[in-house]
């Protein structure tokens, strides 16, 4: 996997614009241009990490702080009870195309399962 810039790399610098819903000092969230649900926002760490499988030991915490952004998010927009769903896909057969890891957030609809 190479290290090219990434759209999302551009967002973080604020090159291209994107509706920002939350940053911290180690994660940013911003609405998904393309919404698969009435919320759908990635959060994504502000280094670069390709996709899971470069993910390192130590940036467990890291990897965790999405999450708990994500959890927040949920709490603060009402939808933590009535349920959201979180993915993040890798590679080819999970349909990555931005290869900056990306935890997306989905709410406001019933989900499906399994996947298509
Ligand atoms: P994935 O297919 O899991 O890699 O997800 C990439 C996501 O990034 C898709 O849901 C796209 O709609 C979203 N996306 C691509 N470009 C932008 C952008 N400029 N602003 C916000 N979301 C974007």
């Amino acid at each position: 996997m190479n290290n090219t810039t990434t759209i999302f790399d551009k967002i973080l610098s604020k090159e291209i614009p994107a509706e920002i819903v939350f940053e911290n000092d180690t994660v940013l969230a911003f609405k998904d241009i393309n919404p698969q649900a009435p919320i759908h926002v990635l959060f994504i760490p502000k280094i670069r990490i390709n996709t899971i499988n470069e993910i390192k030991d130590s940036q467990s915490e890291l990897v965790g702080q999405l999450f708990l952004a994500a959890r927040d998010y949920a709490k603060e927009l009402s939808v933590a009870e009535e349920g959201y769903r979180v993915v993040m896909n890798c590679n080819e057969h999970g349909q990555q195309t931005v290869f900056h890891i990306h935890l997306h957030f989905l709410a406001g609809r019933q989900m499906n399962w399994p996947p298509g």
